[in-house]
């Protein structure tokens, strides 16, 4: 079965904001079709799935690569567990094929309909990352094609620079073709799982010390909305993969996913129904700990039971907000954060709190590091919600922490910046006809985001070359 990304006219980023137009969309099919990138007038972007939140997906004005028909598979060993296949794709394409082959993906995230040129690209984590890192840990190579029209193999050893650098290098670096990485063994396509529910950060931060040890997988949905001392509360999710044969032949029953018809209006989300939402989800559960044995698909994936939740959110769209702070600072500033939240009347339905552990990835500008990470979403109401935004960037700076570029559609240079000191170095290795619309923002001022001559001019439909 083949994944096809949702149809829309320009390119679009899943928080559907900002909305902004392209000048032109080439897509690309095959390896041996490859433009001569070099005669391309604007700025180049390669775009596959659209699951990124913000604008790093993005590239106003500019040139849209759809690498989503890169699609092939390559090679596997079934030795070593090492997969190649192109950039275009998805994980989702991945587990039909290998889960019943006995193989699963090393580090997933939130949703399979995700490209492997994204996953890379965005250096992306998943509930292991205590365990397991980031996805770029487990790639051992990838052919990039540069504007000039080299195609280099990178890897550890070989263009290790431009390897460091395209791991969450965020598309700016070149075209990824395809890509080999490690598959891990699987007995079934089950996981054994826990929900536990904790009132409290403090009984949070328990239930993951003992937990960190003994499961793969982790994360917790919180409520941010209880105010006091106790900060949050929640559901702690915990998982294994399942060892019994006798389960490796059960089969699974596929669930078409819903679809949302029509945008929400905006006022269906507001204090109130995340507050009405949240206590409906947490009580729910009745007991404080419930134990049972799922299909991976559910545990990893249960947005993806909704086409296009996005629409939730409204016309406008909105935004979400990763940060991860150091764990000496985390208490406070989760402290500061979750106030300024509740005094700004903004609510998030989807609030989702972990531990990451300290692997470090191989991606020069990737995200992940050790402390607690946060995500949350906000229906776009304008200024309001950039102030409330902009707030809580100050929070994160003074701890130290950052944010998640792959989420973001409105950070400041200068805090970007302070985040990612290493940009500079990074900024060595991006391919000189490539950029996007997060790139030109997060380095307004500096001499790396100058366009070349003639770039980021008014939009103009190429012919292409
Ligand atoms: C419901 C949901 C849950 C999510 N959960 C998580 C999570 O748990 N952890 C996490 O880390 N992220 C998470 N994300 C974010 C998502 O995993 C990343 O944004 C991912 O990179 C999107 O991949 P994509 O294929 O859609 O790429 P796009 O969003 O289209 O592009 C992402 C980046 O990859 C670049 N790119 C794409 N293909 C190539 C290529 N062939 N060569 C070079 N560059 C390329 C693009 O230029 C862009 O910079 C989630 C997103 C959603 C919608």
């Amino acid at each position: 079965m083949r994944y096809k990304k949702i149809k829309h006219n320009q390119p679009q980023s899943w928080g559907r904001y900002p909305k902004i137009q392209h000048s032109q969309i080439q897509t690309i099919y095959w390896q041996n079709e490859l433009p001569d990138l070099s005669t391309y007038e604007q700025p180049i972007l390669p775009y596959a799935y659209g699951r990124s939140y913000g604008d790093s997906c993005l590239n106003e004005n500019g040139i849209s690569l759809d690498l989503t028909h890169l699609q092939r598979f390559i090679s596997f060993d079934q030795e070593t567990g090492l997969l190649r296949c192109e950039a275009g794709v998805s994980l989702a394409e991945i587990l039909d094929i290998m889960v019943p082959r006995g193989w699963f993906l090393p580090v997933t995230p939130g949703t399979k309909f995700v490209s492997v040129g994204g996953a890379i690209a965005n250096d992306i984590h998943g509930k292991n990352h205590h365990r397991s890192g980031t996805f770029g840990c487990h790639v051992t190579c990838f052919e990039l094609l540069r504007s000039n029209g080299q195609r280099l193999t990178c890897s550890p050893d070989q263009n290790s620079e431009l390897f460091r650098a395209t791991i969450g290098g965020l598309g700016l670096t070149g075209i990824i073709l395809w890509a080999e990485f490690r598959l891990k063994p699987i007995i079934n396509p089950y996981i054994d799982m826990d929900h536990i529910r904790f009132s409290s950060l403090d009984e949070f931060f328990e239930i993951s010390a003992a937990s960190d040890q003994d499961f793969e997988y982790t994360m917790s949905w919180v409520d941010l909305f209880i105010g006091g001392q106790n900060l949050c509360r929640g559901i702690f999710m915990r998982g294994n993969h399942n060892q019994s044969q006798a389960l490796a032949s059960k089969p699974i029953k596929k669930r078409l996913p819903l679809a949302l018809p029509f945008n929400l209006p905006t006022f269906a989300l507001n204090t109130i129904t995340v507050k009405a939402f949240n206590e409906l989800y947490y009580h729910a559960q009745r007991r404080k700990r419930v134990h049972k044995t799922v299909p991976y698909d559910p545990f990893f994936y249960p947005l993806d039971s909704i086409h296009n939740w996005y629409r939730m959110y409204g016309k406008r769209g909105f935004l979400q907000y990763q940060f991860v702070i150091p764990f000496d600072h985390a208490r406070e500033a989760m402290s500061e954060i979750l106030g300024r939240i509740r005094h700004a009347g903004e609510g998030s339905f989807l609030t989702v709190l972990k531990k990451f552990g300290d692997i470090p990835s191989p991606g020069m500008l990737s995200f992940p590091r050790p402390g607690l990470t946060l995500a949350l979403d906000f229906a776009y109401s304008g200024q309001k919600t950039l102030q409330l935004l902009n707030e809580l960037d100050k929070i994160i700076i003074q701890t130290g922490g950052a944010l998640y570029p792959a989420k973001d559609a409105r950070m400041s240079a200068q805090s970007f910046q302070t985040f990612y000191p290493q940009w500079k170095q990074f900024a060595q290795h991006i391919d000189p006809h490539f950029s996007s619309s997060f790139w030109r923002r997060v380095t307004s001022g500096s001499a790396e985001s100058q366009p070349l001559p003639g770039f980021g001019v008014s939009p103009q439909i190429l012919s292409p070359p």
